[in-house]
C-alpha cells in the first residue's frame, strides 16, 4: 500500500471560487427558485451553443421532462443503446412506453445507425417516439445517421448527453458542440459530482425547440403557469407536472463550474492523451475505446477494452489489484437490457455488440485534479495487475 490519496475513476473539482459562488447566493433573498436559474440557463445554452435551456434537479428528472414534453406515453416505443446507465431506458417507463434495447459498436460502446436499425426490424410493432443516443464517455454517437433512421421511423432523437459536455463534432458541416439542437428535439445533461461540472445533483435540457423548452419548465414546477397580466395570486394548471427544480444555490455553484469548463475540458484532453501515449505499448490486450472519425471529446470516462482471456486475468482480480495499489475503477455499464426488471418484462436479448463491450471494458481514473503522474502509476499498475510488464 502506497502512502499516496486514493485516486477514484472520476471526482469533482470544487474550489474557492465555487464555495464564495454558494456563499453569496446562501446571504441572497432566494434559496430556490430566483435569478441564478434563468442566469445559470442562459450561460448553459450559449456553452453548447443551444437556443434554449432548461434546469432541473438531475439528469434523470431531464430525461423525464424531454419524455413528457414530447407527449410519449403508454404503447409507444423509446429505442435505448443497452450500454448506458439504467436512467436512459427508465424514463421510458416513467411514462408508460416501452424500451427497444438496441446493440452497440463493441469498439466504441456506441448506439450505431445499423444497430438501430436492426433492434427496430425485431421490435414488435408500435409507434417508436423516440430513439436516445447516449454519447458514450464524451465520445459522440452518429447523430446525422441516427436522425435519418429515426426520422425514418417517424421518431426524434433526444441525445442523453452527461458523458459529453464540452465535446464537439463535425459531421463535414464544420465544428458543432454537443447539446446544440442540430440533430435533436432535445439533449440531456446531468452535473452528478463524477460529471464535467458539478452541483451535486442537478441537470439540464437543451433544445432549439421554444415550445418544448416552454412546456419543460412548466412540468419541472407542477404544471404551473402565471397568465400574464392575471391577480397577482393567480396560477393555472392544463396538466400535472413534478418538483424537478434546481435550487438557486445549486445553479450558482453551476455558474461558477461553468466558467471553469474550458480549463476543465482542456485538463481533460491532456490527461487523456498523455493515457493514449502511455496504454500504447499494452496493445494488443488493452486498448482505448475507439474514437469516430467525426468526434472531438472531453473525455467524462476513460475506458479501456482488456482481453481478459488473453492475458489470463479475470475483470475482478485486476479491480481489486488496482484498489490495492490505491487506484480506483468502475464498469461502464453493465447492459441495461440484462437487468432484473428487463429481463423479466421483454425476456432475454441477444445483443452480442453490447456483450463484447461488458466482457472487456473498465474505465480509469480522469478528473481534472489528477497529476499526470496519476496516469503514469495507473498504467503501470495496470500493466502489473494484467502481468503485462
Ligand atoms: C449520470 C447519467 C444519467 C443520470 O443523471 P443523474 O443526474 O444522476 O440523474 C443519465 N444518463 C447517463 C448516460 C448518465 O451518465
Amino acid at each position: 500500500m502506497t502512502g499516496r490519496p486514493f485516486l477514484p475513476y472520476g471526482r469533482q473539482d470544487i474550489d474557492e471560487t465555487d464555495i464564495a459562488a454558494v456563499a453569496e447566493a446562501l446571504r441572497s433573498d432566494f434559496l430556490t427558485t430566483g435569478p441564478r436559474v434563468e442566469a445559470f440557463e442562459t450561460e448553459f445554452a450559449a456553452a453548447v451553443g443551444a437556443p434554449f435551456a432548461v434546469a432541473c434537479s438531475n439528469g434523470t428528472a431531464a430525461l423525464h421532462l424531454a419524455m413528457l414534453a414530447l407527449d410519449i406515453g403508454p404503447g409507444d416505443r423509446v429505442a435505448v443503446p443497452s450500454v448506458t446507465f439504467l436512467a436512459t431506458a427508465n424514463c421510458a417507463r416513467f411514462v408508460g412506453a416501452e424500451v427497444i434495447f438496441t446493440d452497440v459498436d463493441p469498439a466504441t460502446g456506441l448506439m450505431t445507425p445499423d444497430t438501430l436499425r436492426d433492434a427496430l426490424d425485431q421490435a414488435s410493432p408500435g409507434p417508436l417516439k423516440a430513439v436516445l443516443p447516449v454519447h458514450l464517455r464524451g465520445d459522440a454517437a452518429d447523430l446525422p445517421g441516427l436522425s435519418r433512421v429515426a426520422r425514418g421511423a417517424g421518431a426524434v432523437l433526444v441525445e442523453d448527453a452527461p458523458h459529453a459536455l464540452g465535446s464537439e463534432v463535425d459531421f463535414g458541416d464544420g465544428p458543432r458542440r454537443i447539446g446544440d439542437g442540430r440533430w435533436s428535439a432535445a439533449a440531456t445533461f446531468s452535473f452528478h459530482p463524477v460529471k464535467t461540472i458539478a452541483t451535486g445533483e442537478g441537470g439540464m435540457i437543451t433544445t432549439a425547440d421554444e415550445g418544448l423548452a416552454a412546456r419543460m419548465r412548466r412540468l419541472r414546477s407542477h404544471g404551473m403557469e402565471r397568465p400574464i397580466g392575471a391577480d397577482p395570486w393567480l396560477y393555472e394548471m392544463r396538466e400535472p407536472g413534478f418538483n424537478y427544480r434546481l435550487p438557486d444555490i445549486l445553479c450558482a455553484l453551476g455558474q461558477s463550474q461553468l466558467k471553469r469548463l474550458p480549463a476543465f475540458a482542456a485538463r481533460r484532453r491532456d490527461l487523456a492523451a498523455r493515457y493514449a501515449v502511455a496504454l500504447a505499448p499494452l496493445a494488443p490486450h488493452v486498448r482505448l475505446a475507439s474514437t469516430p472519425d467525426w468526434s472531438r471529446p472531453v473525455l467524462h470516462l476513460l475506458t479501456v477494452l482488456i482481453d481478459f482471456e488473453a492475458v489470463g486475468r479475470r475483470r475482478r482480480q485486476v479491480v481489486e489489484a488496482l484498489a490495492a495499489e490505491g487506484i480506483g475503477s468502475q464498469v461502464h455499464y453493465i447492459p441495461v437490457h440484462a437487468q432484473p426488471y428487463y429481463v423479466q418484462r421483454y425476456g432475454p436479448l441477444d445483443l452480442p455488440g453490447a456483450a463484447a463491450w461488458y466482457r472487456r471494458c473498465l474505465s480509469l481514473p480522469l478528473f481534472p485534479a489528477m497529476a499526470d503522474a496519476d496516469v503514469d502509476r495507473t498504467v503501470e499498475a495496470l500493466s502489473r495487475a494484467l502481468g503485462l510488464e
